[in-house]
């Protein structure tokens, strides 16, 4: 008889954007001439930009090419994408990594959900709330999360709310924790790290042998100086934190698949007899094992980005959705209401008003309005009472969007 793993059974079904799609159906049955205007993807829109296309097109001609086609790749990523990462995304900041410390991956996703293997099941994890729920999700599936109790939170997991109240800073643990997720600029909240607070939990995880699993997918939105780029940018963080990024949000590449893992020699974590093992290693075994490698045409597409055409064409989409959240905070805010975010990140964090719940707030925007945000609720306890927006529609959308909930909340 083959045993499941029991673990997975504890995992709430994903209701979140099934819930969300079920209800905008529902009111479009009921209202089929309305135009619904989304405001709740989390999906870049904009196409891929021509320097990455042309990249794409000379990977795809070398393929079709006796002399010039290749198969499987190294599975830690081409050297010269790696060369590419660090001449432009560190040497730039002073951060110095050697290339055996970058590990392509095929989107941000699945090593933020996978690194966690290299670690022992009983580790305690801690995560800021609201958050993207792979951090969560992946740990309960290895039973490391503990028990979901009628809170909405996990038996193992320490939960740093960010809210208002504290400027959506999260507080340090009053305890010892093993594992830290971070994730800035953050989804959903929008909001960033200044570099004295970033400092402060490297720190302590230094004092407290925590490991900090970084995540940096939208470190191409931060427009305010002084809000690190990179975790590495504070001193001892190579000792204590893995980084994740992801040409997703950056380059649109949410259907091409490519980003990268930091994983610096330094970084240990101890084996039960107190010895310190490095977590390189392990992760090259790890990926030399399970994965074979991101596309030769993706990895190209992705070293196209840092040509000098590359980088204006890929900040130009980034300034489009930038603008579009310049709207809506500015919007927003003139209506009177609580907007956070959207400055260094293309999300807006919005408290409802009057302490309304999120899904209701949601219900009545879509049926007022006719437009659609994601509840906070659905992103942890500490985001009700929250709604998310994103920039990544079209400007024409995002102004009409905002003249419509001008009328509704006027
Ligand atoms: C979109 C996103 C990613 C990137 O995912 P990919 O797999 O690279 O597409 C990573 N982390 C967060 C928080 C995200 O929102």
């Amino acid at each position: 008889m083959a045993l499941v793993n029991e673990h997975f059974l504890k995992l709430p079904d994903n209701y979140l954007f099934a819930d969300i799609a079920k209800k905008v159906n529902a009111f479009k049955a009921t209202h089929p001439h309305a135009d619904v205007i989304s405001l709740g993807i989390g999906d870049v829109t904009r196409p891929l930009c021509p320097a990455v296309v042309e990249a794409m097109h000379r990977a795809t001609d070398e393929m079709a090419a006796g002399a010039t086609f290749r198969g499987y790749g190294p599975e830690q990523g081409y050297g010269f994408l790696r060369e590419a990462i660090l001449k432009n995304d560190f040497l730039p900041r002073g951060i110095h990594l050697d290339t055996n410390e970058i590990f392509i991956n095929d989107g941000a996703k699945s090593d933020t959900g996978n690194i966690q293997e290299l670690v022992r099941w009983d580790n305690s994890i801690g995560v800021t709330d609201p958050i993207y729920p792979v951090y969560i999700d992946s740990n309960v599936m290895i039973g490391r999360a503990g028990l979901k109790g009628d809170d909405g939170k996990w038996s193992n997991v320490v939960y740093m709310p960010c809210t208002a109240g504290n400027n959506f800073v999260p507080q340090l643990p009053d305890r010892r924790v093993d594992i830290i997720y971070l994730c800035y600029p953050n989804n959903p909240t929008g909001t960033v790290l200044p570099k004295d607070e970033l400092k402060k939990w490297v720190n302590y995880a230094l004092k407290n042998d925590t490991l900090i699993f970084f995540d940096a997918a939208y470190e191409a939105y931060i427009q305010s100086p002084g809000i690190p780029h990179s975790i590495y940018e504070i001193k001892g963080a190579r000792k204590v934190a893995v980084e994740f990024h992801s040409y997703s949000k950056t380059a649109g590449f949410t259907g091409i698949r490519c980003g990268y893992t930091v994983v610096p020699k330094e970084l240990t974590a101890a084996a039960l007899d107190g010895e310190r093992i490095p977590l390189n290693p392990l992760w090259n075994r790890r990926q030399c094992t399970k994965f074979n490698g991101t596309s030769y045409i993706s990895q190209r597409a992705a070293e196209a980005t840092y040509t000098p055409e590359g980088k204006a064409q890929v900040k130009e989409a980034v300034d489009y959705y930038m603008r579009n959240a310049g709207t809506i905070r500015a919007t927003l805010r003139s209506l009177g209401l609580d907007v956070y975010g959207g400055v260094d990140a293309p999300y807006l964090w919005v408290k409802t008003p009057g302490g309304m719940g999120s899904w209701r707030f949601f219900e009545q925007m879509l049926y007022d309005a006719h437009v659609v945000c994601t509840p906070g609720v659905g992103f942890g306890p500490s985001g009700e009472g929250y709604v998310r927006l994103t920039a990544f529609g079209s400007e024409d959308d995002c102004a009409e969007a905002m003249a419509r909930i001008t009328k509704w909340l006027r």
